[in-house]
């Protein structure tokens, strides 16, 4: 019996380690280590409810988690910053829609057509009215059509910003979207979809718009599994405090204090996420990980796959490749293109063992592979 368990484990740990070897195409830090932190595999923890509030079960990582917020709220200028480390970016999601929708009950969503399918699902489950708003050809936002839609409608609206779309990485302009909002005088609620760019933008932008001081963002969200590179999916969410305690009012008038949207809540994530905040340089990794994505950019365009890069993103969109490639690499597909989401553990030798084997893709076709 165990040893069925060792050759089924060895077998697995040989195919992830070749799974990894070759990863290109979603925004994963593969260079993640774990280091010091995985000897707390052996506790039982449980972050469940509120990071700020405390729970008779003592075995979590709370005050850490705190220090995460605590650091993700300086990063994003919000002085009293409310929030916790979640489940994945898509729970961000749902949590930044939350106090729009509750604070505005008739508010529809509006979000480009760009937008992770999440937004969409967080619509159904809000049971909230989704308006898609046309995207330009990069993927950013048309504030036109925004504004057309702003002023067509009715009463607040709820709004949500790529900072990085999945598929092209483009970033929606915070500043032309408050400006169109401020300028309907309707109130709204702001919330910020960085799952992967809310680590990038701060980074490769002359001046952040990521920043709560400067404009009126209710909500942002980010994965910690995409730039960081935990090796279990988790994310970031911070709101300001001021439209947490307002629903928080409202949800213990209902029956229950608690302000997070799951229960029970892992207490090791925090963990991984703390340890990258201490041990490592986010702003340089980005500049690497942009010069990097840069290179290939240039290179695929000499080869000449039309590589399509964004501001202040490292998704380097080109055309589709041999399906075989794009199973070998992994690469994310959309229609006739493909991307490459370059990542820490893209390094320029890496790169250019990828851009090899591209060269061989029309050639191979034919070829037994
Ligand atoms: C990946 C992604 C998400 C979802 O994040 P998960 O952590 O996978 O749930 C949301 N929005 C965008 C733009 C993404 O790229």
């Amino acid at each position: 019996m165990s040893a069925n368990i060792d050759s089924v484990l060895n077998a697995l740990y040989e195919d992830l380690t070749a799974y990894t070897a070759h990863h290109a195409g979603y925004p994963y830090n593969l260079a993640f280590n774990p280091g010091p932190v995985s000897r707390f595999l052996k506790f039982s923890l449980n972050n469940i409810g509120d990071p700020y509030v405390g729970s008779n079960y003592a075995i979590g990582t709370r005050a850490i988690e705190r220090e995460v917020i605590a650091f993700f709220g300086k990063l994003y200028g919000l002085e009293q910053p409310w929030g916790y480390v979640t489940a994945c970016g898509t729970e961000g999601n749902y949590y930044g829609i939350w106090p729009g929708t509750r604070l505005f009950p008739t508010a529809p969503i509006l979000t480009s057509v760009d937008s992770h399918y999440s937004l969409g699902k967080a619509a159904a489950i809000a049971k909230t009215r989704l308006i898609y708003i046309e995207s330009k050809v990069n993927g950013e936002m048309d504030y036109s059509d925004l504004e057309r839609n702003v002023k067509g409608g009715h009463g607040p609206f709820v709004v949500n910003a790529n900072i990085g779309t999945t598929i092209t990485g483009a970033v929606d302009g915070i500043d032309r979207i408050c400006n169109i909002l401020a300028a309907s005088g309707r109130s709204f609620h702001l919330h910020c979809d960085g799952a992967l760019g809310g680590l990038l933008e701060p980074f490769l932008s002359d001046e952040t718009k990521l920043n709560f001081a400067r404009y009126p963002i209710g909500s942002i969200s980010v994965s910690g599994h995409k730039f960081i590179g935990a090796p279990m999916p988790c994310g970031v969410v911070l709101a300001r405090k001021e439209h947490v305690s307002r629903m928080e009012q409202r949800v213990e008038y209902i029956s229950s204090s608690d302000t997070t949207i799951m229960g029970s809540r892992n207490g090791l994530t925090p963990l991984f996420i703390w340890q990258a905040i201490h041990q490592r340089d986010f702003a340089k990794e980005a500049k690497e990980c942009r010069r990097n994505a840069e290179f290939l950019c240039g290179a695929l365009d000499v080869k000449g796959w039309r590589p399509l890069l964004n501001d202040m993103s490292t998704t380097v969109v080109f055309n589709k490749p041999s399906d075989e490639c794009c199973r070998r690499w992994q690469l994310a597909t959309a229609g006739d293109r493909a991307h490459v989401v370059v990542m820490q553990n893209h390094t320029r030798a890496w790169l250019k063992r990828f851009l090899e084997a591209l060269d061989d893709v029309p050639l191979s076709r034919s070829a037994a592979v």
